[in-house]
């Protein structure tokens, strides 16, 4: 028992790792049901053409996507399911509001014009085939002349009773209730969208932590992502990651990591500034997802902060790190000149 849980678990986590996989490449935008005359709606022809063949565990992985934020479930359809079962396989079947009975046929009413009767029109009809009617006696020869049929009504053959419109019964093929319609439930089918806002810091955070364990092979003290550092003034300021010296109260290094999309202005530059500044660290360090025009890259360099720039996510912490690198043997370079006499 409890191996086939852990096994359905293990089962549940890859599906939802090829989901996220799906969801991260950005193939997987939208996932909107089908409708299977067997299963009703269902995701898995979708998934099973992008290349997950079990989708077992489906639902409740769609669930947990969707309460994390990273999907954002639509209302697609509401259908109608049987009340005991949920099965989508209704067969519907007319019967006699008044005794339920199947035993009913549809007829006209006729109105007699001279004599002002109306009737059904088996009650017209006589064995001969002609129609006279019951009240006066007349033959009547010719629709809309000297009769009209008024409306198509039903006659139960149990009962005896006429009525407009049979009852529905909803008979389900899978357990056979019969279900009159207060007994179904309705069933929701949704689609599910990829929140793209989500995607992104999902991604950023990703980067950040790869940026960290990069950080820690370098062999140095690094705090963060979300360090914070006292300022001079007194105010507490917040950086992407900061390097400490063992034995020194002020941060080497502060880095400051700007969110891809995100389209660095001088106000920025400045913004940043003014935090190093305060946090009175040596190198004051700016990585940008994208390459900054040259007027900003000036602007940048007079306030005396290091630019690491590329596009490429990959890129960008390679660059970080390679110059790092330089910043530490700098570093060690200056501590021996200091020794030598
Ligand atoms: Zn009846
Ligand atoms: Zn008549
Ligand atoms: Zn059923």
């Amino acid at each position: 028992m409890a191996v086939k849980d852990e096994g359905s678990d293990r089962g549940r986590n890859a599906l939802k790792g090829r989901l996220m996989n799906l969801i991260l490449s950005g193939d997987l935008q939208e996932l909107v049901p089908v409708f299977d005359p067997d299963e009703g709606f269902t995701y898995c022809p979708v998934l099973r053409e992008m290349g997950i063949r079990d989708c077992e565990g489906l639902d409740d992985v769609l669930r947990e996507l969707t309460r994390k934020g990273i999907l954002r479930a639509e209302l697609h359809d509401n259908i109608a399911v049987c009340g005991r079962c949920g099965s989508h396989r209704l067969i519907i079947r007319p019967v006699c509001p008044y005794c339920g009975s199947i035993n009913f046929n549809k007829t006209t009413v006729i109105e007699h014009l001279a004599c002002g009767y109306s009737g059904p029109e088996t009650d017209f009809k006589t064995p001969s085939g002609e129609m006279v009617c019951p009240k006066c006696g007349k033959t009547l020869r010719a629709i809309g002349v000297d009769y009209l049929r008024i409306a198509d009504i039903y006659l139960c053959s149990d009962c005896g009773e006429f009525f407009s419109l049979p009852e529905l019964k909803f008979v389900c093929a899978n357990c056979g209730r019969e279900n009159s319609i207060k007994d179904l439930r309705i069933a929701r089918a949704y689609r599910y969208r990829v929140v793209p806002e989500r995607i992104r810091s999902l991604e950023e955070a990703s980067f950040l932590n790869e940026m960290a364990d990069r950080l820690l092979e370098l062999g140095i003290t690094v705090d963060g992502p979300g360090a914070k550092v006292k300022g001079v003034s007194g105010i507490e300021q917040v950086f992407t990651f900061v390097i400490r010296s063992p034995d020194e109260p002020i941060p080497v290094a502060v880095i400051d990591i700007v969110p891809p999309g995100k389209q660095l202005r001088e106000e920025d530059l400045l913004r940043f500034f003014a935090k190093a500044f305060d946090a009175n660290a040596k190198y004051w360090i700016l990585a940008i997802p994208s390459p900054l025009d040259e007027r900003l890259r000036d602007v940048a360099r007079r306030y005396g902060i290091t630019l690491v720039e590329s596009s490429e996510h990959g890129d960008l912490v390679e660059r970080l790190i390679r110059m790092l690198r330089e910043l530490i043997a700098g570093e060690r370079l200056l501590e021996k000149d200091h020794g030598t006499p």
